[in-house]
């Protein structure tokens, strides 16, 4: 490993030097003269369950003359969300948690949960509970996570999550990096992060964060940003330009996002958003179906729909746009939707909790209704 030399960062408000945007958090529905005074009394109702919070960019996205705008949908509160069923923690993250802000499911990676805010909300998000005032997930002590990790030498991985890691201060970030970087086990960090899609400005607005993320990728150990990007209108130039940015820091950038009802349930928009993010830079990687969280019904899409949707955009894709794959992230891991045929669906574990299902190949009698693993029967 090369030596690093990873600065601890001053804590001067993102963007504030460079000329840079800084974004502003829209939290009161009441401050988007759009919604109609007559809806905000039903919005503020589903937004006192499920926490609202938007930047005014983001916002900017929305075509407020089209009710069906799919920006709208990922960000506005709906009072559909008021539909009871589902779950808060539908792939039970508690099960796998050691520690307070550690999981651990697979042998080679642990997440550490390192904050609990994100830029914006997006309607769909299955880690909801976590803004809600009285959860306590998140551990803001690194130390702790640290240690565990320093404690099991196969682990490989860190994944920062939360909530949103690049919403922390580049202080913060500079000061787990310069942690990380001297565990020699931890061969690479991911960032899992949809601040890109928010503020664009987060990395173009902060030097300091770009030298941190190149003396990190320059020790020999890897970063990966996990973007969320949903819809190709996300993509915006300011967006393609900060992804091009974190690709010149040395980091490796990759897409994950879900098909969600009214947003990308469209094979046409489905390879758009593919297409484009193939020619940022930013492999799509992970196409998910939306867990059964409690508020997500109207969002999700039932597996079969889901394949088809995908299967269909795969289609209008050249080699590089089509290499995301569709997956359920289920409690028992990572399963890959391969096929589906009149009678059956076909799935392999991609990455399996119990080491006796890695790589199981399970076939399911078809139901088109099912919107997850456990409403199939494995034949
Ligand atoms: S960015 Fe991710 S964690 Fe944050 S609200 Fe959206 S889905 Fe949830």
């Amino acid at each position: 490993m090369n030596n690093v030399n990873i600065k601890i960062a001053g804590n001067a408000p993102v963007g504030a030097e460079s000329g840079a945007r800084v974004p502003r958090y829209i939290h009161d529905l009441s401050d988007i003269k759009q919604i109609p005074e007559e809806e905000l009394e039903r919005l503020n109702k589903v937004a006192s369950s499920f926490s609202f919070r938007a930047t005014d960019y983001y916002l900017e996205l929305i075509d407020w003359d089209d009710p069906d705008d799919p920006i709208r949908r990922l960000i506005i509160p709906h009072l559909g969300e008021l539909d009871d069923r589902g779950d808060m923690d539908p792939s039970n993250e508690s099960a796998v948690t050691p520690l307070h802000g550690v999981q651990h499911k697979y042998p080679d990676t642990a997440l550490l949960l390192v904050n609990n805010t994100c830029a914006a909300y997006c309607r769909y998000c299955f880690r909801k509970r976590l803004f809600a005032e009285d959860n306590s997930e998140v551990n803001n002590d690194i130390d702790i996570g640290l240690a565990y990790i320093k404690d099991h030498p196969e682990i490989s991985e860190i994944l920062l999550t939360g909530g949103d890691p690049l919403l922390m201060s580049t202080r913060r970030i500079s000061g787990f990096l310069l942690q990380i970087s001297k565990i020699p086990h931890i061969k690479v960090l991911r960032f899992g992060s949809k601040t890109p899609a928010f503020n664009p400005w987060r990395l173009s607005g902060d030097p300091e964060l770009a030298d941190c993320l190149r003396e990190f990728a320059l020790s020999g150990k890897k970063i990966h940003l996990m973007t969320h990007f949903d819809h190709p209108r996300e993509l915006t130039s300011q967006a393609v330009n900060e992804i091009g940015l974190y690709r010149d820091c040395g980091v490796i950038v990759l897409n994950q996002c879900p098909v969600i009802r009214g947003v990308n349930d469209d094979p046409e928009v489905l390879a758009e958003l593919f297409d484009r993010l193939s020619w940022a830079g930013c492999a799509p990687y992970y196409l998910f179906v939306c867990r059964p969280t409690k508020g997500n019904e109207m969002y999700s899409v039932p597996i079969v729909e889901a394949h088809t949707i995908f299967h269909l955009a795969r289609k209008r894709l050249s080699g590089l746009s089509k290499r995301a794959r569709l997956v359920l992230s289920h409690s028992s891991g990572k399963i890959e939707i391969v096929g589906v045929d009149d009678e059956r669906i076909y799935m392999r574990y991609h990455r399996a909790k119990d080491p006796a299902d890695s790589e199981r190949f399970a076939i399911f009698k078809r139901d088109d209704s099912a919107k997850w693993l456990d409403d199939l029967e494995e034949i």
